[in-house]
């Protein structure tokens, strides 16, 4: 953006200027930006456009977790899912409409794959959300924390994510701290040690197996990079960074497939000696799943085999089910246009590229 305003003979300091309006005061009209002089607003009126997506729907849930359904110009729909908390408020993004990944307990694997989403289609959720909650008196309608934890692989749309990443870091935009910036993962091994490199953000991996037989039937992903390299990866990921004290690892309990007890000894063998946290997720059914949730008994029981082994867990508490904005449960509308097994072949090149 600087570089478009020294192009149009103007000042660099104007890119910050227009970013705040845009960023932190929600405006979208070059006339309400009022500390740029009348005549350069008309120019940005001629030359620039200030393009925001569309809420097509709205809902809310009893736990007060709200779901946004956003339209995209070409009519694709993603979801943003807002989750507030006492101390915070959790805003889940989408980098992809759809996604390729086919995981076999995942809702928005069922809708098949579109497209990436551009860095400003990633980065409008935190604007239309912030929008939408601001009419909101309480004061815990508030974007504290961003985790692109909603439709699609991050990873494998690289560029995009980290561009809209660095708007959330960045201080003349939502200026959020590194530590609430959250990137959950399949686990794409070299895109990790790629994003190691270029921003500063947390990491969690979606593991939901200790070992490679059953990893591989639940997150195909699994069968380029299996679970040893995908652990080894973490390690690599937090080298360096002394002030990030752990990888964040998703598991998601599927009752009789990996929720056993051998299965928590197994992944505590795993993990033990890692610099890693475990975040139990009650799967959230969907329809024509052929999965359940376990019972509350059998997760606390896998919690308390992986605790005694010295492995900090946690049960992530299930919110927004009631209207689909629980994990794994968004769906958007989605044009599909997958052809998985291509999409598979081109994994390891894009992100490469
Ligand atoms: N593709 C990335 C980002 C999605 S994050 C990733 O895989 O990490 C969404 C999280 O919810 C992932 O950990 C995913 O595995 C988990 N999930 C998917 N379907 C679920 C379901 N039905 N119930 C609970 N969690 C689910």
């Amino acid at each position: 953006m600087e570089a478009f305003f020294l192009e149009m003979g103007e000042k660099a300091f104007r890119a910050s200027q227009v970013m705040k309006w845009i960023h932190q005061r929600g405006v979208n009209q070059f006339q309400e930006m009022t500390d740029l002089s009348k005549a350069l607003r008309e120019k940005l009126e001629h030359e620039a456009e200030i393009r925001t997506p569309e809420l097509a729907m709205e809902q809310s849930s009893d736990d007060g977790t709200q779901k946004w359904l956003v339209r995209l110009d070409d009519g694709n729909c993603i979801e943003t899912v807002f989750i507030p908390e006492d101390d915070r408020g959790t805003l889940c993004i989408s980098s992809q409409v759809g996604c390729a990944l086919d995981c076999t307990f995942c809702s928005t694997a069922r809708q098949g794959f579109n497209r990436n989403l551009t860095s400003d289609e990633i980065i409008s959720q935190l604007w239309v959300a912030r929008k939408a909650l601001q009419p909101d008196p309480t004061t815990d309608r508030v974007i504290t924390n961003v985790v692109l934890m909603g439709m699609g692989e991050p990873l494998l749309n690289y560029d995009n994510v980290v561009e809209a990443m660095r708007i959330m870091l960045d201080d003349n935009a939502y200026g959020l701290s590194k530590r609430r910036v959250t990137l959950s993962t399949s686990g794409v091994i070299p895109a990790m040690d790629r994003l190691a490199k270029d921003i500063d953000v947390s990491l969690a991996v979606s593991l939901h197996a200790p070992n490679d037989a059953l990893r591989d039937q639940l997150v195909p992903l699994n069968r380029k990079y299996p679970v040893k390299e995908l652990i080894a990866a973490c390690e690599r990921y937090l080298h360096g960074k002394p002030y990030r004290s752990r990888i964040t690892y998703e598991y998601v309990m599927l009752d009789g497939v990996n929720d056993s007890p051998e299965h928590a000894r197994q992944l505590a063998r795993l993990l033990r000696d890692k610099a890693a946290k475990v975040n139990l997720i009650p799967f959230n059914p969907f329809p024509e799943t052929r999965y359940q949730r376990s019972s509350g008994k059998t997760i606390d029981r896998f919690r308390e085999i992986l605790h005694k082994a010295g492995v900090i867990t946690v049960t992530r508490r299930t919110r927004g089910d009631d209207i689909d904005a629980a994990c794994g449960q968004l769906a958007g509308k989605v044009q599909d246009r997958s052809r998985r097994d291509v999409h598979f072949a081109r994994i390891e090149q894009r992100v490469h590229s």
